[in-house]
């Protein structure tokens, strides 16, 4: 059995969780990341990040990723490529389980982010890569000239719709209610865009022979239903927590994310979320850095 003993375990390797991990590291202690693809977390899909000071042309996020991984490295930190499959969290000794053998610890860091939420609609896990994404910054090139239907009212479907209407020939953003939940950064700029918004309307249905075709929509009040010729369905109807796992040991919110306030501190002593993860108000990358260090105080406080 392949175990190995650090005092601080991290689990994501996202910007939340690279920031916990370098501060602690730089605070002296022995840290390991423990992550299952690549550094970065959902960071890693978006082409450029403009909001992330520091970076006055904008920044890769694969490359500022990997950067974060670097920065922790360089003060000790370590870190598992390999997939947890089970977690021991409460007492003073705290064990993570991998495909690759045991991690012992005596704080933990949960890091895992939150994945896009699906639609749920026939077939849109069969289509993905053949028109239904979730990413337009990832995808939105391969639509390039085509048109494009985005699904949501929150600042992802904005901003994903005025990203498309930068490259497509149309784009429809398609919303169940009346009014849109997004900032007015993203909703001033809409009204120029050309995007044509469907209010009060849900999808019903992909259309597809081998790839998308188009989207089968109805009007909520009246039931009126309508087909659109599209390209590609761009899913941005909000996030997911990575929570599942952790589900009996700390506390979880109605939506699944981890109960802890500013302080990083979950229901459980020695067990800190960190970044989208957690319950908060904004999740952004600087939001999950700021955590990180934050999580880093109050794990030297309660290691001392
Ligand atoms: P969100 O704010 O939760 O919005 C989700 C949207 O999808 C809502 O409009 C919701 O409709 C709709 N929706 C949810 N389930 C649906 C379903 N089954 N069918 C159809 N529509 C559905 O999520 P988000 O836009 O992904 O944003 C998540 C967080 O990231 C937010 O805090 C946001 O501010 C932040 N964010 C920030 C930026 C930025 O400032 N740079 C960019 C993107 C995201 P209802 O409105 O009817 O509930």
């Amino acid at each position: 059995m392949n175990r190995r003993k650090y005092d601080v375990a991290v689990i994501g390797g996202g910007p939340a969780g690279y920031t916990a991990a370098l501060y602690c590291a730089r605070n002296g202690y022995s840290v390991a990341v423990v992550e299952k693809l690549s550094a970065g977390g959902q960071m890693a899909s978006a082409d450029r990040i403009d909001n992330y000071p520091g970076f006055e042309n904008g920044i890769d996020g694969f490359e500022l990723g990997e950067r974060m991984q670097r920065g922790a490295e360089r003060f000790g930190a370590v870190t598992l490529f390999e997939e947890v499959t089970n977690v021991s969290l409460s007492g003073e000794n705290k064990t993570i389980f991998t495909n690759a053998g045991e991690i012992s610890a005596r704080a933990v860091v949960l890091a895992t982010g939150a994945e896009p939420r699906e639609l749920g609609l026939k077939d849109e896990k069969e289509l993905v890569g053949r028109g239904v994404a979730y990413c337009a910054t990832c995808d939105g090139m391969r639509y390039k000239g085509k048109t494009v239907v985005v699904a949501g009212g929150g600042n992802s479907a904005v901003a994903d719709a005025l990203y498309l209407a930068k490259i497509c020939k149309k784009v429809y953003l398609v919303h169940r209610r009346d009014s849109l939940r997004a900032s007015k950064v993203y909703t001033v700029p809409l009204s120029e865009s050309g995007v044509e918004i469907l209010w009060n309307s849900r999808i019903e249905e992909i259309l597809h022979d081998k790839k998308v075709t188009g989207v089968r929509i109805s009007d909520v009040r009246s039931g009126a239903e309508t087909i659109l010729d599209c390209e590609a369905l761009f899913v941005a109807v909000g996030r997911k927590p990575e929570t599942e796992m952790f589900r009996n040991d700390v506390e979880l919110d109605s939506a699944g994310y981890i109960v802890a306030d500013e302080s990083t501190k979950t229901s459980l002593p020695g067990v800190f979320a960190v970044g989208d993860v957690r319950t908060k108000a904004v999740r952004q990358i600087v939001t999950a850095t700021a955590d990180g260090a934050v999580a880093a105080h109050f794990i030297e406080e309660y290691l001392l």
